[in-house]
């Protein structure tokens, strides 16, 4: 067992103020792989001091200057990149395959694209021709609190610290308590990349302790959080009394919708989407609406889908999908499967209960509920397991309009092979991002949502945006 019992303040590791030990379970096997420190108000208070105490002289770095350490950092992720990879499976469960691509990539491909992004951004503009001398200059907005969840840690983490860095900004990170290996992990990287003391720094806790702490501090400029909807709202109030800017990406309940003219993989490509990182994802595609005359075959293809998805321990070689992350995941999941049966809904595979021979570990069936209406709970609320629901549809204005009607607008999806209709389709759903016949979002884009999934957009040039002020001086010669 790990003992990381250390925070990382002003530019070195540091032990608790007070002790409260926590203990990091891994999910395949239940067993504690490690012990965290929960912080305390005085260390989240030092923490806080040293960003301040660090944002003049890094705000005031040049470009060039920050990119040099930003670059240094993308080498040594890289190099650790196996390293990496064991942390985040260990610690919330992604099978070694998942964690070594996606969810390690991740964090090095939002690296890379910040980088190009700083590259490219001009902090100083002219307004305009009919203004010669008005200048608007774009300034880091000051200490960041930067709060994020279990479920891509890496990917969660580079979006808001890389971005924060490029920006000029300083800041504290509060990583999941429940999957802190990763973002220790990172810590280190950054000190080997040499930023100065006081840039970044790390303290451990949960949410009702350092979480509240920082979203309410006076001495922090701006909060940018990660997670749930129910969160993000405490924070948001938390923090209206100091006037912080609060950048939220919460959850979703993606829409898929499969008209009948979809290519013939769309739906097997669907259940798989859904199912990934044991659909432990905020963009996951877990509401299937399948036009009418498609839909009994679909039911077919999403039960023989899910009979196929493998469950396997997350230290396995393979594209199986490993446990959910904890034991209050696993009940909640079990609470909305058996919610989604007593409603009425069709149970086509998995169901209730744990997949033959793994006993022991947070491990889920594969569900597929047929049946289901947008209004019952298993459509409305977010399950965050390998839960998906299939829900007929007539017509195009009705398919937008269930998507539409949910509190959640993060990504939506659709499947058709009449590009015309799906552009249309793509402009009536009320998301942050669409993703039209399984393509995927290029580098750099902006990752956030509409409604209750939030109000930041994370990635590339509006990443980099989300952590800057806005200055406009005029009589500028
Ligand atoms: P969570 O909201 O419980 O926790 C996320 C983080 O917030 C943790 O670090 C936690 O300690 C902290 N926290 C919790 N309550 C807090 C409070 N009152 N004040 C300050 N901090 C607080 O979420 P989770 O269970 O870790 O993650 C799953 C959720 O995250 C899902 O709802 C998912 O959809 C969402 N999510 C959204 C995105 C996105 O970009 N839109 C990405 C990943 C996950």
């Amino acid at each position: 067992m790990l003992d990381k019992r250390q925070f990382y303040i002003d530019g070195q590791w540091v032990a608790p103020q007070a002790s409260h030990d926590f203990d990091v379970i891994d999910p395949s096997t239940e067993e504690v792989c490690a012990v965290i420190s929960l912080g305390d108000e005085a260390d989240t208070n030092t923490a806080v001091a040293a960003a301040r105490q660090a944002f003049d002289s890094w705000s005031q770095t040049s470009k060039a200057e920050r990119l040099v350490l930003l670059e240094k950092l993308q080498t040594i992720y890289n190099e650790r990149a196996d390293e990496m990879a064991r942390a985040i499976s260990t610690e919330m469960g992604a099978p070694i395959a998942l964690a070594s691509t996606s969810q390690c990539g991740a964090g090095s491909s939002h690296i890379k694209n910040l980088i190009r992004a700083l590259k490219g951004y001009e902090f100083d503009q002219p307004l305009g021709d009919h203004a010669p001398d008005n200048r608007i200059l774009h300034e880091a907005i000051g200490v960041c609190a930067l709060i994020t969840p279990w479920n891509w840690p890496m990917n969660q983490v580079t979006l808001k610290v890389v971005a924060a860095l490029a920006a000029g900004c300083t800041m504290v990170l509060k990583p999941s308590e429940i999957a802190p290996l990763s973002s220790l992990l990172f810590a280190e990287m950054i000190d080997q990349a040499g930023f100065p003391a006081g840039v970044f720094n790390l303290v451990n806790g949960d949410g009702l302790g350092v979480g509240s702490q920082l979203s309410g501090h006076p001495e922090v400029d701006m909060v940018s959080f990660t997670g749930s909807t129910r969160a993000g709202i405490a924070i948001t109030k938390n923090a209206a009394d100091t006037v912080k800017r609060v950048a939220l990406e919460l959850g979703g309940k993606g829409a898929n919708i499969v008209f009948a003219d979809a290519d013939e993989k769309a739906v097997m490509r669907g259940v798989r989407h859904c199912f990934n990182n044991s659909g432990q994802s905020c963009n996951a595609p877990t509401r299937m609406l399948v036009e009418r005359s498609l839909y009994e075959q679909a039911v077919a293809i999403a039960a023989e889908t899910a009979n196929k998805t493998a469950v396997n321990t997350a230290s396995l070689e393979g594209h199986h999908i490993g446990p959910v992350v904890s034991q209050m995941q696993y009940d909640k999941i079990q609470g909305l499967i058996e919610q989604g049966i007593n409603e009425g809904g069709r149970l086509v595979a998995g169901g209730l209960g744990k997949p033959e021979g793994l006993e022991k570990g947070y491990y889920v069936r594969p569900t597929v509920f047929a049946d289901i209406h947008n209004q019952m709970t298993i459509a409305r609320e977010e399950v965050f397991g390998p839960v998906l629901v299939l829900i007929p549809f007539d017509t195009e204005e009705e398919a937008i309009s269930i998507a539409n009607d949910s509190p959640y607008g993060l990504t939506h999806y659709v499947q058709s092979q009449d590009s015309e209709k799906a552009n249309r389709v793509a402009r009536k759903l009320r998301a942050g991002m669409v993703q039209i016949n399984g393509t995927f979002l290029g580098a750099g884009s902006p990752f956030g949502g509409y409604k209750q999934s939030g109000n930041g957009r994370e990635g590339g040039v509006w990443g980099l945006e989300d952590f800057l002020e806005v200055k406009a001086v005029s009589g500028w010669n």
